[in-house]
């Protein structure tokens, strides 16, 4: 009776809930899976081009999830964004970030720069400053090498405020990438205005390189890019004719599969002692 008596009144529950059920399991769910620690962070470097020094790492989420494996983000981080979630987990993606990049200097493993991906929700949020503060003291990785990548759509979804946001991360030394760029359909005027430091060229655009006027666009983007005095990378490079076209066209950094995949920690510590 008392099994009843509770199947009834999460039937009242659900039903008061209404409309909104679906994202409120979600967000059960997501916070469920950050509390049983089933998030875990991949590693992809950052390569130079003309030295092939790893200059930077990539954080990349996945969820291990106890019945469907391995999940990318594509598949869950749409839903944080949507529930809230991602606020929580893009907090635990900074800290352990910054953690693991820690660890590794005081290994004495050589990279330069850890790069974290913060979605619009994560940046628009008010604690959002102070929490990189916190992430920062908290793990004693340096600010300067820290990079924030933010892809233009949040950037410029409130622009006023993302340009006060981006010059308070500025003066504590964080530095921003905008990702995905060439993607939104955005006036370039923003460039001038908005303090960042790189440019992450869109891997649609390196895929087509060799095989049309893609590269007069890559081109365009480095031109800028130098222009602007930004680090340019170059995303999804997944042959050695990509690779060569971009170091013929003088783009600095790379980062894609024929370079190496995102790997978990441990593999990437191992990585990073080969030295590529
Ligand atoms: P992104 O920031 O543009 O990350 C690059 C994506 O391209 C990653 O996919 C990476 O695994 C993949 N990639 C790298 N090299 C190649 C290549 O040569 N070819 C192809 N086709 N793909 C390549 P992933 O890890 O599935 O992440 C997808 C997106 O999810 C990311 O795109 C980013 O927007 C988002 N994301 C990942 N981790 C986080 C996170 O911690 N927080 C937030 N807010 N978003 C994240
Ligand atoms: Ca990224
Ligand atoms: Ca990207
Ligand atoms: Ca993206």
């Amino acid at each position: 009776a008392k099994e009843g008596g509770r199947n009834t009144y999460q039937f009242f529950r659900k039903e008061m809930r209404g409309r909104n059920t679906k994202l409120q399991d979600k967000e059960e769910q997501l916070l469920e899976a950050l509390a049983r620690q089933q998030f875990v962070l991949f590693y992809q470097a950052q390569i130079n081009l003309e030295s092939g020094a790893i200059t930077g790492v990539e954080a990349l989420i996945r969820w291990r999830h106890p019945e469907r494996g391995l999940l990318l983000p594509e598949s869950f981080i749409q839903d944080a964004e949507d529930c809230g979630a991602i606020v929580a987990i893009g907090r635990w993606v900074l800290l352990e970030a910054c953690n693991q990049a820690q660890a590794w200097l005081d290994e004495g493993l050589i990279f330069n720069m850890m790069a974290v991906n913060v979605s619009a929700h994560q940046f628009a949020n008010n604690d959002f400053l102070e929490n990189v503060q916190s992430v920062l003291q908290q793990s004693g990785w340096t600010p300067n090498r820290l990079e924030l990548e933010l892809n233009e759509s949040v950037l410029l979804k409130n622009i006023a405020s993302a340009t006060i946001t981006l010059h308070a991360l500025r003066s504590i030394g964080v530095k921003i990438a905008i990702d995905d760029f060439g993607t939104g359909c955005s006036s370039m005027i923003y460039l001038k205005q908005l303090a960042v430091d790189t440019m992450k060229i869109d891997r649609s655009f390196v895929h087509d390189i060799s095989s049309s006027e893609d590269d007069i666009l890559v081109r365009a983007i480095i031109g800028i890019g130098k222009g602007f005095r930004h680090r340019i990378i170059a995303e999804g490079v997944e042959t050695a004719e990509q690779l060569a076209i971009l170091r013929d066209i003088d783009c600095s950094t790379a980062q894609g599969y024929y370079l190496n995949r995102p790997m978990i920690a441990e593999e990437f510590a191992d990585f990073l002692k080969a030295g590529v």
